[in-house]
């Protein structure tokens, strides 16, 4: 172990793992195009985007060009009384790819922020319309939201944190998660439970919030659009906002630019985050209807009460516009449908294996669900030694690559990914 490994190992906390007993690490030198290179020389074809993130691949010629020549002009000023280029240029883009009904647009830090955003302003918004005692939310099981303890509120209560967390959460509302699968059925009975919560608590409620389509960390499960157009139907009836976290669905990785496409639905807050830089550092926004924005703008103290710090960080914002164009100018819907359907022949074998449960595919993500919980450090390992960078959580072995991966190269990642699923017992 080199010394640096060695602080590493002694004072650097990685994400869900002990620091007495933390799982292996691996030490990343370099990553380019859909590798990414160990500081041995092992170069690993690249199954997560880093968490949805790096859809253009690494080491990007356009995005490095995007972030060099912004960092000559500056790499930061604060949005309290000041504006930039990147900013405006970004967000004429968000507009033009963002649901019709969206006008306002709030710049976070990131995508957990951008929840907190949402709720903050779903609330405030009830408050300037009058109706200061809906300040509740009500969501489906099996979500994720984020890390932060408002978006941790509303994220699967058993898969999230709550019984760790629980007195210290606010209460929010829980339904099961839609039964009816994407490209199954629609069950009619699936909306019921939704249907009774908010007939009994919409007095408090300020909003339902949840991921359209794709629920991502939190069980990496598809569902039917019917559900979304029945849930907003059941918004407008009892006066509740809808707020949709496409946090991980957006720029395209479910087939439509946004996942609110498939249903035809549209939320009066949005949160988008993760690809957003195509990857290159944290950054988010929150859309919002103008109803929203004005209603709150309407009532004392006549603006909404949150503004971060690094707000529309210059920097960011000019990355999120050149990775938005690049990602504009491709043909990504030919690249995430290829992928699609490369997915599905390939990961199909899987579906046959003792230790599988499901397959399913949806746009450029790819999920092997099995039996039992999966050991992540042997797992990890045997990624790694068939030369992919694969990281399962729970029962959920999957993986949503950059749209530039080469045919050859998602091979690599299926081949690996049904292999290892069959050492499996
Ligand atoms: C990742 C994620 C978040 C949280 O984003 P962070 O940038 O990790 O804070 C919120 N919602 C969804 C749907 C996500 O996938």
């Amino acid at each position: 172990m080199t010394g640096c490994d060695r602080f590493d190992r002694e004072h650097l906390w990685h994400p869900y793992t002990s620091t007495s007993d933390p799982l292996p690490v691996y030490k990343a030198d370099r990553a380019e195009g859909c590798e990414i290179i160990l500081e041995d020389g092992t170069r690993l074809v690249d199954g997560m985007s880093s968490w949805w993130c790096a859809i253009h691949g690494y080491n990007h010629p356009v995005l490095n060009a995007a972030a060099e020549a912004q960092l000559g002009k500056m790499s930061h000023v604060m949005f309290g009384g000041l504006t930039h280029e990147p900013a405006v240029e970004l967000g004429k883009l968000l507009l033009k790819t963002a649901p019709p009904s969206m006008d306002k647009i709030f710049y976070a830090d990131s995508g957990s922020v951008a929840v907190e955003v949402a709720m903050k302003m779903a609330v405030q918004y009830n408050f300037a319309a009058g109706k200061p005692q809906k300040t509740n939310f009500v969501t489906i099981r099996r979500g994720y939201h984020g890390d932060t303890w408002n978006a941790m509120s509303v994220c699967d209560p058993v898969t999230g944190m709550h019984s760790l967390f629980g007195s210290a959460l606010p209460v929010r509302h829980f339904v099961p998660a839609p039964e009816s699968r994407f490209d199954g059925e629609w069950i009619e009975n699936d909306i019921l439970p939704l249907q009774e919560t908010i007939e009994k608590h919409h007095g408090e409620l300020a909003a339902l919030i949840l991921e359209p389509v794709v629920q991502g960390a939190g069980g990496m499960r598809f569902y039917h659009p019917e559900y979304l157009r029945k849930a907003a139907a059941l918004c407008r009836e009892y006066d509740m906002l809808l707020v949709f976290d496409e946090i991980a669905t957006g720029f395209g990785r479910t087939g439509k630019f946004f996942a609110w496409e498939h249903a035809g639905v549209e939320p009066d807050i949005m949160c988008i985050g993760k690809a957003l830089t195509g990857g290159y550092m944290t950054f988010s926004a929150v859309l919002a209807s103008s109803k929203v924005a004005d209603t709150i703008s309407a009532h004392e103290p006549h603006s909404f009460m949150h503004g971060p710090t690094f707000m529309g960080n210059p920097l960011a914002c000019a990355v999120a516009r050149a990775s938005t164009e690049l990602l504009l100018a491709s043909d990504w819907q030919g690249r995430v449908r290829a992928i699609e359907a490369q997915l599905k022949e390939e990961l199909a074998p899987a579906a046959g294996l003792p230790s599988v449960n499901d397959v399913r595919v949806l746009g450029a993500i790819g999920v092997i669900e099995v039996k039992r919980p999966v050991d992540m450090a042997f797992m990890q390992k045997r990624f790694v030694e068939e030369g992919v960078w694969v990281r399962p959580f729970g029962k959920l072995v999957y993986v949503m690559p950059p749209y530039i991966i080469s045919p050859e190269q998602l091979s690599k990642l299926t081949s690996a990914l049904v292999k290892i699923a069959g050492e499996l017992c």
